[in-house]
């Protein structure tokens, strides 16, 4: 009996292993376009968070295409255990920020360090494991809402799984689905909308509770509305958290963001000003001219809004 259960239990886990890096791959096709020439060191060794996740970019140089330079000479410091925005116009290589740091590409020079480990240096296996991230556009596997959300932490128990979809603001939802728990999305099942599938990603991260957070901020799944409801669930959990995590917003509207630590504004590839909100605006550079352009814009479409509904 012991000689068959040894080798079914080491079978269980590295079958977990597997399941756990598959998923990660998932996140990082998400993240678009694995690059397969992405190695690990044969002397790589376990990242290691020993001063709470500061991340750093120093003179940073990074293209798709070697003539077409997206990120220029960045250098940023995101501290430990803070609340940090990366704003700036579209294209400006915020998302680019996100995929170099999960190494899906390798930058062309300079160097990524996390608590100091400069992450080619690392496994990464425990690179991946650190960071979680809500994507743009969440990948929703062809199975139930239950697994779904379980491949944060597959090992977790039932109550672990509602507990996280209660905290991302999906419990009641799902529970009003036919089959609940147990309703099968993907290809031929349940429809779900965008703002649904980031909820049940947030839920799955809540599981997954890495100490790196990334939320690459979708513009078009969430209606305002929602979105507030749920930037506003995701601080709560921030703060309820027992070690402070430090996360990262790429954020579209300056609105869900305004209340970072610090909020980083970059322009072609580079950073052109940092601070908190007050500061930047009162700097009265890049981001108060997107504060402003955006506040504008907030108040026509609610003019607008008010106009239709009134004739
Ligand atoms: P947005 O605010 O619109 O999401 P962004 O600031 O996140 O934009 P990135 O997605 O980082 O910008 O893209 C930066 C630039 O790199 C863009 O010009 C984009 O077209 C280009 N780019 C992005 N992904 C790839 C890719 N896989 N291959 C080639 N070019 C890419």
């Amino acid at each position: 009996v012991f000689q068959l259960s040894v080798p079914l239990n080491f079978l269980g886990s590295v079958y977990r292993e597997l399941r756990q890096s598959l998923l990660d791959m998932e996140t990082l096709f998400n993240l678009q376009k694995v690059n397969v020439s992405i190695k690990e060191k044969a002397d790589a060794k376990p990242l290691v968070l020993s001063r709470g996740g500061e991340i750093k970019f120093e003179n940073v140089n990074f293209g798709y295409y070697e003539d077409r330079p997206i990120l220029r000479n960045l250098s940023l410091t995101i501290p430990a255990g803070k609340k940090v925005a990366v704003v700036g116009p579209s294209g400006c290589g915020k998302s680019t920020l996100l995929r170099l740091l999960f190494r899906s590409y390798d930058a062309q020079s300079g160097r990524i360090l996390i608590d100091d480990q400069d992450i080619r240096d690392v496994t990464l296996m425990s690179l991946r494991k650190s960071i979680g991230v809500v994507p743009q556009d969440t990948p929703l596997f062809n199975d139930t809402v239950e697994l779904n959300i379980r491949y944060g932490d597959l090992d977790a128990p039932a109550d672990k799984v509602f507990a996280a979809a209660r905290q991302a603001q999906i419990h009641d939802k799902i529970e009003s689905w036919p089959h609940g728990y147990q309703t099968k999305v993907g290809e031929r099942g349940l429809m779900i909308s965008g703002g649904e599938k980031q909820r049940l990603a947030v839920s799955r991260l809540i599981l997954k509770d890495p100490p790196l957070l990334f939320f690459d901020e979708a513009t078009s799944a969430l209606d305002t509305h929602t979105e507030q409801a749920l930037m506003s669930n995701i601080n709560e959990i921030l703060r309820r958290a027992e070690s402070k995590r430090t996360s990262v917003f790429v954020a579209h509207r300056l609105r869900t963001i305004y209340d970072a630590d610090l909020i980083i504004v970059l322009r072609e590839g580079s950073v052109v000003e940092q601070g908190t909100h007050k500061e930047l605006l009162e700097n009265g550079g890049l981001y108060s001219q997107l504060w402003t352009a955006q506040e504008r814009w907030g108040e026509d479409q609610e003019g607008a809004t008010e106009a239709s509904s009134g004739s």
